[in-house]
C-alpha cells in the first residue's frame, strides 16, 4: 500500500468561527480555505502544517455524521487521513486484509481529493480516510 504521508487530521467542531481563532492566533497558522461539502453536510476549514493539513469540520445539519459525533463524543479529533497514490489499490488491499470499508468505491471529498473511509471497528477505533490527489 503506497501511503506517502498524513494528508490531514479531521477535527469535529461545533463552529468554525469559534474554532479558527485558536489555530490562527495561538498556533499562528493561516486558514487558507473554507468550503462546504454538501453531500457530507459539513463546512470545512483548512490549515497547512508542513505536508499535512488540519481540516476543521462543522456540521451544517443535525443529520450530519459530524453532528452525531459531537453529540456522542464531544468536539475533537474525528479522523486521520492518509495520502496514497493509488486509492483503488489501497482500498482493495485493505479489504483483502480483512478491513471493513465504509466506502467500497472512492468518492469526491473537499479540495478536489478522491477519498474513502475505513470502518473504525477494523482500525483500532480510529476512523481512517484514504485520499488521492489530482
Ligand atoms: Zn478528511
Amino acid at each position: 500500500m503506497d501511503i506517502t504521508h498524513i494528508e490531514h487530521l479531521g477535527i469535529a467542531v461545533k463552529s468554525l468561527e469559534e474554532a479558527i481563532p485558536y489555530y490562527e492566533k495561538v498556533l499562528g497558522l493561516t486558514c487558507y480555505n473554507i468550503e462546504e461539502v454538501a453531500d457530507q453536510r459539513v463546512r470545512t476549514a483548512f490549515f497547512k502544517v508542513g505536508d499535512t493539513k488540519i481540516e476543521l469540520l462543522e456540521p451544517t445539519s443535525e443529520e450530519s455524521t459530524i453532528a452525531k459525533f459531537i453529540e456522542n463524543r464531544g468536539e475533537g479529533v474525528h479522523h486521520v487521513a492518509f495520502a496514497t497514490k493509488n486509492i483503488e489499490g489501497a482500498l482493495a488491499e485493505a479489504e483483502q486484509k480483512g478491513v471493513r470499508l465504509i466506502d467500497k468505491t472512492p468518492r469526491a471529498g473537499a479540495e478536489g481529493l478522491t477519498i474513502a473511509f475505513l470502518h473504525p471497528k477494523s482500525t483500532g477505533g480510529v476512523l481512517t480516510e484514504f485520499c488521492e490527489g489530482k
